[in-house]
């Protein structure tokens, strides 16, 4: 029998995207979902347009700014939701897609980081990636028969080197999780690198070099079945990412509006949920704004913190640590180009000696005038360079991160190497995001599926009617949080 009453606690992409498909699936269960915030979207829902002194307008983003088009959930709510025609795409031909840097701290200057060929060779970072390479291709099948996950440091370092491990690896780690890459699962994040070792006999690079073309072929075109993708698979084709004309909010703004024209779904924003009871054939849900609710299933889309004061007996829930960002866009009257090299941005690695007192507590910059310009409405005489910085994660443990512009500033100067100190910004704008990236720790995979099983418990209170879903599960990308509002509730 489906559900008479679903219940979506949280309504960030991942809860507003499981109502969507939760409401299509069961158009005859009434779909509730709850947020304690007036708007909706969660951390996908920090976009503003800023009006310039110009008449102009420019978008800043101060969560998410891309999506890359791998994710098919994320192409088909686009197709779904009729959203086409807002997408704008950075071409795989473009410098911004091309061109990524790296800044090493105690250094001046950023590297280009080389693609996927024998160019490394003869790159700046040729020190820190040759050894990496090497080890890797002569040393045998090295992985501990006792293991079954450990930190992607760790990972790196015993199939490659240290130095490959700290500069590249905490460089990357600091990009998508904002974290400490000794900290991080490889399984977790990176389950290629597993799979490439074990393919490779050991040799990840090996391993890379034999994947099967016409298996990942078939594969590939059996995961495309399962999805309604119009034309959004061509309108992909050659992007490196993509994004939309009025920014991220777009996509929140466009599955809150139609959530809102379904006769099945209700909406409870500014409205927080403070217990959960589960009884034997619903649950009673206690809000600080309504009468209770009596869901007969119920979809987690709160953070695993929060869930875990509502369920404490929920397994694992504060098993992975958050990390804390601070976001400050900047705008330049300048042409792009000028400051910053054209590309996509850099990022900035752990320093030789730990995160202490270097770099202010940058992580990396975007360059967000180069890959999404679209975005912004200038007058034609005028030209901006719109950047984004990225500061805190693993340094908040150390150090008080100093936002001020003029700290800031000079910390860029320093890693663009340049003699003049960078022209004052005409827009600045620091967003602090508390506790907004999980990170899953050695071990989160194994820990999930004991969530899991606890989930389905047949002598669980919750028998089955209550998941788990969002980005402390299955991944923090916005396209693992839409694919798990879209598998959610496939038992029921
Ligand atoms: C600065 C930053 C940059 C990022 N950049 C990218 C990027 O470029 N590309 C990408 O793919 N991903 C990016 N991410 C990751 C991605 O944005 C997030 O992982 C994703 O938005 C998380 O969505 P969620 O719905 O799972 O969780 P959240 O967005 O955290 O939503 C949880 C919701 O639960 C609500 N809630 C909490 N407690 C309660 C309660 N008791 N009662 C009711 N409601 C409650 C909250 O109000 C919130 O709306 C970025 C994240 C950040 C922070």
């Amino acid at each position: 029998m489906p559900p008479s009453h679903i219940a979506v606690l949280g309504g960030g992409l991942t809860g507003l995207s499981s109502a969507f498909h939760l409401s299509r699936r069961f158009p005859s269960s009434v779909v509730t979902v709850v947020d304690r915030n007036k708007k909706l979207g969660g951390w996908a829902a920090n976009t503003e347009r800023v009006k310039l002194p110009s008449g102009g307008s420019v978008v800043l983003e101060g969560g998410p700014r891309t999506l890359r088009p791998n994710s098919y959930a994320v192409l088909e709510l686009i197709h779904l939701l009729g959203l086409s025609d807002a997408v704008i795409t950075t071409p795989k031909s473009s410098p911004a897609a091309k061109n990524r840097y790296l800044h090493v701290p105690g250094t001046p200057g950023i590297y280009r980081i080389p693609g996927p060929s024998l160019s490394y060779l003869w790159s700046e970072l040729r020190f820190f990636i040759t050894p990496g390479v090497i080890a890797d291709l002569f040393r045998g099948w090295n992985r501990p028969p006792d293991i079954v996950d450990e930190s992607f440091e760790s990972f790196l370092e015993r199939r490659g080197h240290p130095d490959t491990a700290r500069v590249l690896g905490s460089a990357l780690v600091h990009g998508i999780y904002a974290a400490d890459a000794r900290k991080l699962s490889v399984r977790a994040a990176f389950p290629m690198l597993w799979e490439y070792e074990e393919r490779g006999n050991g040799r990840v690079l090996w391993g890379i070099l034999r994947k099967e073309k016409e298996e990942e072929r078939l594969k590939l075109e059996q995961t495309l079945a399962r999805y309604e993708l119009g034309d959004m698979r061509k309108t992909m084709e050659g992007v490196s990412v993509y994004s939309f004309r009025d920014g991220m909010g777009t996509l929140v703004e466009a599955l809150v509006k139609s959530l809102k024209t379904r006769p099945n779904v209700r909406i409870l924003d500014n409205t927080e949920v403070t217990a959960v009871v589960p009884e034997s054939e619903r649950f009673e849900i206690t809000t600080n704004t309504t009468n209770p609710l009596y869901p007969s299933h119920v979809v987690s889309a709160l953070p695993l913190p929060a869930l875990k004061v509502l369920l404490p007996d929920l397994p694992h829930l504060t098993a992975n640590p958050t990390s804390s960002v601070t976001a400050i866009n900047l705008v330049f009257p300048v042409p792009p180009g000028k400051l910053f090299p054209r590309g996509f941005g850099y990022l900035v690695c752990r320093p030789a000696h730990d995160y202490l007192a270097d770099d202010a507590g940058i992580l990396g910059v975007t360059f967000d005038s180069e890959s999404l310009a679209a975005q912004d409405d200038l007058p034609p005489n005028e030209q901006l360079t719109k950047v984004t910085v990225m500061l805190g994660g693993p340094h908040n443990a150390y150090q008080k991160i100093d936002t001020a512009l003029p700290v800031v500033l000079a910390h860029l100067r320093y890693h663009l190497n340049r003699r003049q100190p960078l022209p004052p910004p005409i827009l600045a704008k620091v967003w602090d995001h508390r506790n907004c990236i999980p990170t899953p720790t050695p071990g989160h995979l194994q820990r999930m599926e004991e969530l899991k099983a606890a989930l389905v418990a047949e002598d669980a209170p919750w028998g089955g009617r209550l998941e788990v879903v969002g980005a402390g599960v299955k991944g923090v990308s916005l396209g693992d949080c839409v694919e798990s509002g879209r598998l959610v509730g496939r038992e029921w």
